[in-house]
């Protein structure tokens, strides 16, 4: 519908300015060093994420999903992984950039959110405070500012009686509330971009689906763009504008979630959707 109406404007009226995509990976590879020798794990992938789309990175375990977002983020260890291509992110050449450049591009550009919210929080801290902190390093709020907006962020990810869950630690919260603290962690830089990795393989099915909704929401309140990685197709047509399908470090399929479920071609892509019930 949409190529359908593109088509028909024609291109000296003012509105001829595409959009330009928040994500652009384009031919990313990304090797390891094991053993002595180089392995490859992600192979020639490129993709692009428009503003405030929904963008599913869909594969079975160990084909790449993460390896991919966390080369993304430049997050994976220098001395034994190598990556090649291009990323461009909100206009910027993250391959290009210095550690401490993309220090900054973590905490304001783009935000990440994990499987196991544990791993990422610290224990010996309230949640309070690692929200306060995740937003003064952003901006010269003032303590008590910082407070009231932590807690805004807490009630924007609907955790009941958020003031008064301040100076709990991460333990005190559930696995499905711990992953909204994430989210409200992540919303703290305002990013025009959320990768979220899996981030509710480790909740049962309810939960699941409560934390799908929340992030639909904030991206519509938010207007941001999330690339969400998952290897559950149900989830999959959740959530998600658009569709990559992996396998094997490569990708292999992707487009519109719609073709994907009903024109999917790749004999890979048609395994997964087998599998949903
Ligand atoms: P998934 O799609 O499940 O997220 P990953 O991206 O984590 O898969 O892994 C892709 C492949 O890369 C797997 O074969 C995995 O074993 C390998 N791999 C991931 N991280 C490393 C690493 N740090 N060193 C060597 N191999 C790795
Ligand atoms: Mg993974």
């Amino acid at each position: 519908m949409t190529n359908t109406l593109a088509a028909t404007v024609p291109e000296n009226t003012t509105n001829t300015a595409r959009p330009k995509p928040v994500l652009s990976v384009e031919g990313l590879s990304t090797s390891f060093s094991v053993d002595g020798d180089w392995k490859n794990v992600v192979r020639d992938v490129s993709f692009d994420v428009m503003p405030g789309e929904t963008v599913a990175i869909v594969g079975e375990s160990g084909s790449g999903k993460s390896v991919t977002s966390l080369s993304i983020m430049r997050l994976l260890a220098k001395g034994t992984s190598r990556i090649n291509g291009k990323i461009m992110l909100n206009g910027k050449d993250l391959l290009s950039l210095t550690d401490r450049q993309m220090r900054d591009v973590r905490g304001n550009d783009a935000s990440m959110i994990f499987q196991e919210p544990m791993t990422s929080l610290n224990p010996i801290f309230t949640i309070g405070r690692q929200i306060s902190e995740a937003l003064t390093c952003h901006s010269n709020l003032s303590q008590a500012d910082a407070r009231a907006e932590t807690i805004r962020l807490l009630e924007k990810v609907r955790i009941p009686n958020a003031s008064s869950r301040f100076d709990e630690y991460p333990h005190q919260f559930s696995g499905g509330m711990r992953q909204r603290v994430m989210i409200a962690m992540a919303l703290a830089s305002r990013p025009k971009l959320l990768i979220a990795d899996e981030p509710t393989t480790a909740l049962d099915v309810t939960i699941q689906g409560q934390i799908l909704d929340l992030i639909k929401v904030l991206q519509e309140e938010e207007g941001m763009a999330v690339l969400f990685i998952t290897h559950d197709m149900g989830v999959v047509a959740e959530i998600s504008d658009r569709t990559i399908v992996m396998y094997r470090g490569e990708a292999v399929e992707s487009g519109p979630t719609d073709d994907i479920f009903h024109r999917g071609k790749h004999p890979y892509t048609r395994a997964l959707l087998s599998a949903v019930p």
